[in-house]
């Protein structure tokens, strides 16, 4: 049935999202975006396995802890086409509600303007003969005029407060699809971020014919320092050189954690040697700095990065691209670390600080 009715259509919204809460009180489960999704979808019936999923944790009377909502939502909505697709039906519902909106609002105008035009009438009458029997039948339809206004009014009333819910699940959902692509421990882009910046870069670059560069950095012996001074030092190292390198990248690009200590920086719109300016910037930056345990004070030395830059060859596919920064950033670490490999230099340009 509900494939033959338009999603868009707010009165269809509305039922299945009316039937999506009851379904959630029923079950005691709590109305986070997540879980509002995945009932959502459910009350719609569009996607089998979910439903099939749900039925059979009904029919087992399995009770739909915190711990089982997000195993579902996991389950189901792993990809961000999904997530995307959540945030255009928000999109979508908050624009019908705004023309529905708009439409009672103007009839409310035109409500008031015939309920004006009926006053100066009765204004008039007085004069025309016969005139009690016309005020009595013009005074009802003031009355009835008087009523509708008020109706409609409410009903604006009405949507205008559904629009504003609608706002803040969409200000909610915008905020979880944040979320999900910011590294939680330097509060910077996460692996994710960088996947879709990266795809976003290559079609622009492929488009406009534009250079694009791709660096990749890594801590060096880390995994001694962390053995040296603990991982909870190591963790405000990590959030230390991800500042250090938002911050200097800042406008020109963008900045990502890939993984553990490594992290990359994709460079729109400069070529191969601004790219290797900036990065020296942010390499001497790193191990310039005298890094200070949090708590004491204490200084615990200096930490040094290796990087390696590639610049995009037109045609080629976004992993081949990684892996020749890749490749470059393997040639730091293995002529002496702290410094840049350009990819493609048979020498690897060492700047290393005295
Ligand atoms: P190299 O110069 O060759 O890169 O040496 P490395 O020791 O940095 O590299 P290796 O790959 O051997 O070890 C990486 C270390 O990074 C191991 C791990 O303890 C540390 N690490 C990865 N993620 C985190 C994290 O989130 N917090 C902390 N504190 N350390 C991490
Ligand atoms: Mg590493
Ligand atoms: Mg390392």
């Amino acid at each position: 049935m509900s494939q033959l009715r338009d999603k868009r259509d707010v009165g269809y919204i509305r039922e299945i999202s009316d039937k999506a809460l009851d379904l959630m009180s029923v079950y005691n489960i709590v109305p986070s975006p997540s879980n509002y999704q995945v009932w959502y979808d459910y009350a719609c019936e569009e996607n089998m396995s979910l439903n099939k999923a749900i039925d059979d944790m009904i029919r087992k009377k399995k009770s739909f802890t915190s711990k089982v909502c997000n195993n579902l939502y996991e389950r189901f909505y792993s990809s961000e086409l999904e997530q995307n697709a959540v945030t255009n039906v928000g999109q979508g519902m908050q624009s019908e509600l705004t023309k529905i909106a708009k439409a009672v609002s103007d009839i409310n105008k035109g409500t008031a303007k015939y309920g004006a035009s009926l006053n100066e009438s009765l204004k008039g009458i007085d004069d025309v003969p016969g005139g009690e029997e016309l005020k009595t039948i013009i005074s009802s339809l003031m009355t009835r005029t008087k009523e509708t206004a008020k109706s409609n009014i409410s009903a604006q009333q009405q949507l205008k407060e559904s629009a504003k819910t609608v706002q803040k699940l969409q200000t909610t959902l915008d905020t979880v699809r944040q979320e999900s692509l910011t590294d939680m421990l330097t509060n910077i882009g996460n692996r994710k971020s960088f996947e879709e910046n990266l795809k976003l870069a290559i079609t622009t670059a492929t488009e406009k014919g534009n250079e694009l560069n791709l660096i990749i950095g890594d801590i060096d012996h880390f995994k001694k320092f962390n053995d040296t001074w603990g991982h909870h030092v190591g963790d405000q190292v990590l959030k230390a050189v991800a500042h250090t390198i938002k911050t200097r990248v800042g406008e020109a690009g963008s900045a990502a954690r890939y993984g553990g200590e490594e992290f990359i920086i994709i460079l729109p719109d400069v070529s191969l040697e601004v790219a290797e300016k900036i990065t020296d910037t942010i390499r001497l930056s790193i191990a310039g700095r005298n890094m200070k345990r949090k708590s004491t004070g204490e200084n615990i030395g200096k930490i040094t990065c290796s990087f390696g830059v590639a610049k995009y060859r037109q045609g080629e596919h976004r992993n081949e691209f990684l892996e020749r920064a890749d490749a470059a950033l393997y040639r730091s670490k293995t002529n002496g670390r702290n410094r840049i490999t350009l990819e493609g230099n048979s020498k690897s340009n060492v700047v290393k600080i005295a």
